[in-house]
């Protein structure tokens, strides 16, 4: 189906053409919206329709602004199809987060359902987020039977407000056992419903019969309102009533695309979305001609495919370019409310992976998916924002002087220092530990970048110091040609894993593959926790300047050491890092347990987002989930050697051998064939044992806890994994084409066009 936008002056189609359409598709639809007529008509009765009509100008280009949102229940829908009351009622509720009257919910569940029908939409269903990461859906069907056997369309607003879906394979962490299966789901009324294959989508948060949450949206938006009180105390002793406070989130998202034809020769990549095992080609990225490089056609028709569905999902995907590695690429949204930015990345994931398979090619999202090259991270731009429109972390053009924007610094750099901790554990998994720490991600150690001016700034209030601006920076390129640049008042640091970009701050450490719900939940969290103790001590003030300037003081003197401009990639910083005892939580089975340390359970019992029980399910499944993903692996890399490498090595080694035993019954000199045959035959023997090893130690996995599995599956399964790949990634290199079992590194990054 195609929804085409036509001018209002098309409005007077002719009796001709309304026959025709008819014809084609055995009855349309239409309604006008302001200046157009929106035609719904099939594809084949499009191309006839353009035929007839031709119009002015690229309709594509025009059509974006249309196409924007299309598929969404949004703002501007609700009020052309609700009644003013209806509308007015829903949005106080969703302003004060009190729960919708159900009669209030029946209209508004009708006139989604219309919306729905009039779209295409067959079915719904409560689109929920559970522990797995990813998103979760069940469709339903409107049809209601009716009296005399036939079916209505229905959908009530019971069924729009509360789902309970069998869920009891969803991980809770011991949270309940199999057999209590009831789950609730409950609509989200503060992200958009939409249409997405035929089917109204409605944003829910997900808990069991017990009311414990099992899912990724709950404590989110549990963490945003905490920050939404807290931040409105502060505002409120400057004197701002601001209705409310949302933290706001653009997430870039890096991806890989790669041949599916040659994504289906690898076992690892399907089973596990990383190589296991692979020898770098000739080049890599060290010519950083990839990055911000041309776009390849195959990849610009993706690109232009997602950004298209998207627009229609009103995902506002904005830029896009090649990232530093081969195959490697970016797409980052304008950024919006951290729950409605969570729902969208998800979202953008999901349409990543379709839409490249229309293309003949597979988005990798995992954090690792090459050794050699950089891996995929997801840059999570966090800022705090009123609804009035005015952004908290903007310094304005005086920082020293804004002691509003002081006090918001000074607790997001107390909160960043305190639960160092928990932003670390909040990107850990299996997959991004193959990348923080490497020359190429920030380091596993947490610290803040501020630049220079907002680090002296913070210097003179310490020291008690007169704070004197640098000059206006000017960058002068050609005095005559080019217009100066107006310098940025910060600049970026690459390396740091948590960086302040002028009115936001850039947490790097996020995975590609992981929710954003997790890593935001922790930043919403911590700052409240840290605005609700500066406000204690400020609402007792009696001169609220001076206060805060004691406060900044306090705090930059006590949190000083998570302040690092430099170089993060240094084994310097390390050491630095060491002695200034920041945690440097090396892998996700250290990290992990600190959890559970008591300043951590007390804070999110203290906001409400999570019992302890909820934090031990918690703990739980994130051990559970590294566990299975190594031991995945392991079983992969396993079948890759047995049915890929080593009868490959073993053919060669044969043609090789066979080559010797001819030349020398022939006396013919020269016989390069046996050294390599020796070679080869040494390396494969090696995998062999290695890979027995493997499977003994795979047996032998220590099970007393989920701590000692996952401990287990860090020091012994990943480390008999990493002396395997070695010896395979060594006989691939002396391997000859024809034998090699896979596509290589070289193909795959290099093989689309
Ligand atoms: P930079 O290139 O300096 O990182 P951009 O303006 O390109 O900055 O923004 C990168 C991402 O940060 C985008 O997704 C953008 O929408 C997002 N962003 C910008 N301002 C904010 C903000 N106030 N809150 C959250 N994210 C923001
Ligand atoms: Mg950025």
């Amino acid at each position: 189906m195609y929804t085409a936008h036509i001018p209002l002056n098309f409005q007077k189609i002719t009796t001709f053409t309304k026959s025709l359409y008819k014809l084609c598709k055995g009855g349309y639809n239409y309604s006008i919206s302001n200046d157009e007529v929106v035609e719904v008509i099939p594809d084949f009765a499009r191309c006839f329709f353009y035929f007839v009509f031709i119009f002015e100008g690229d309709e594509k280009m025009t059509s974006v602004p249309k196409l924007f949102g299309c598929a969404v229940f949004n703002e501007t829908v609700m009020k052309d199809r609700l009644p003013t009351a209806t509308y007015k009622a829903f949005k106080n509720a969703l302003l004060k987060g009190e729960p919708l009257d159900l009669p209030i919910a029946n209209i508004i569940a009708n006139a989604m359902k219309d919306w729905a029908l009039e779209k295409g939409a067959t079915h719904f269903t409560h689109w929920f987020q559970p522990m797995t990461g990813i998103t979760a859906e069940k469709h339903e069907s409107f049809i209601t039977p009716t009296a005399d056997g036939r079916v209505i369309m229905d959908f009530s607003g019971k069924e729009l407000v509360q789902g309970e879906p069998d869920a009891s394979s969803f991980p809770s962490g011991g949270l309940r056992a199999t057999f209590e299966a009831r789950g609730y789901t409950a609509w989200d009324p503060t992200s958009y419903a939409f249409i997405k294959d035929g089917c109204l989508c409605i944003p829910t948060a997900f808990c069991s019969y017990t009311g414990d949450v099992l899912d990724k949206k709950t404590p989110l938006l549990r963490s945003m309102c905490c920050v939404d009180r807290a931040a409105r105390r502060i505002l409120k002793l400057f004197g701002e009533n601001s209705e409310k406070v949302t933290t706001t989130v653009g997430p870039e998202q890096e991806y890989f695309l790669v041949d599916k034809d040659m994504f289906d020769k690898r076992r690892d990549l399907r089973f596990t979305g990383r190589t296991l095992l692979g020898a770098m080609p000739p080049k890599g990225q060290e010519l950083d001609d990839h990055y911000f490089g041309m776009i390849k056609p195959r990849v610009m028709a993706f690109m232009k495919e997602l950004d298209e569905e998207l627009w229609k999902l009103g995902v506002l995907a904005k830029t896009e370019h090649n990232e530093v590695a081969p195959a490697q690429h970016e797409l980052a949204p304008i950024f919006t409310s951290t729950n409605v930015a969570t729902d969208h990345n998800q979202l953008t994931m999901e349409l990543m992976q379709k839409i490249a398979r229309k293309h003949n090619l597979v988005c990798l999202l995992h954090e690792k998916p090459f050794d050699g090259v950089n891996g995929s991270g997801k840059h999570n731009n966090w800022s705090l924002g009123t609804v009035e429109g005015e952004n908290l972390l903007d310094p304005g053009d005086e920082p020293y002087k804004n002691r509003r924007f002081l006090v918001f610094l000074a607790a997001v750099i107390k909160a960043v220092d305190e639960y160092q901790d928990l932003l670390r554990i909040s990107v850990a998994s299996a997959g991004n530990d193959h990348r923080l720490g490497a020359n190429e991600a920030p380091p596993a150690i947490v610290s803040m970048f501020l630049g220079t001016e907002l680090t002296n700034v913070l210097k003179a209030i310490e020291e008690g110091a007169e704070y004197k601006p640098e000059s206006e920076g000017e960058l002068k390129l050609s005095g005559e040609v080019l217009p100066a640049l107006k310098k940025d008042n910060t600049d970026r640091n690459r390396t740091s894993p948590f960086a302040f970009t002028g009115n936001k701050f850039e947490f790097r450490m996020v995975g590609s593959a992981q929710s954003i719900a997790g890593p935001n939940v922790i930043l919403n969290t911590i700052v409240a926790e840290e605005l609700d103790q500066f406000a204690d001590k400020l609402e007792k003030a009696a001169d609220l300047d001076a206060a805060v300037l004691k406060l900044v003081k306090k705090t930059v003197a006590a949190h000083k050491r998570i302040i690092f401009n430099g170089d993060g990639y240094t084994d310097a910083w390390v050491e630095e890092a060491k002695s200034r005892g920041l945690l440097n939580l090396k892998s996700t089975p250290e990290a992990l347990p600190y959890l559970v340390k008591d300043k951590n359970i007390k804070l999110f019992v203290k906001h409400g987002i999570f019992t302890e029980a909820e934090i031990r399910s918690r703990l739980e499944i994130s051990l559970e989930g590294y566990s299975k993903a190594i031991r995945i692996e392991a079983l992969t890399m396993l079948d890759m050697l047995f049915k890929d490498v080593l009868p490959a090595a073993s053919a060669y080694g044969a043609d090789l051998t066979n080559a010797v035993l001819s030349k020398k019954q022939l006396g013919i000199s020269g016989c390069f064939e046996e050294e390599l045959a020796s070679k080869v035959s040494t390396l494969a023997s090696l995998l062999y044992t290695g890979a027995e090893k493997l499977k003994v130690d795979l047996a032998e996995v220590v099970k007393t806890s989920a701590q000692a599995e996952a401990d287990y599956y860090h020091d012994v399964v990943l480390k008999d994994m990493g002396t395997l790949r070695e010896a395979a990634d060594e006989l691939e290199k002396l391997m000859g084409g024809k034998y090699l079992p896979y596509p290589t590194y070289g193909e795959l990054l290099f093989g689309v066009n």
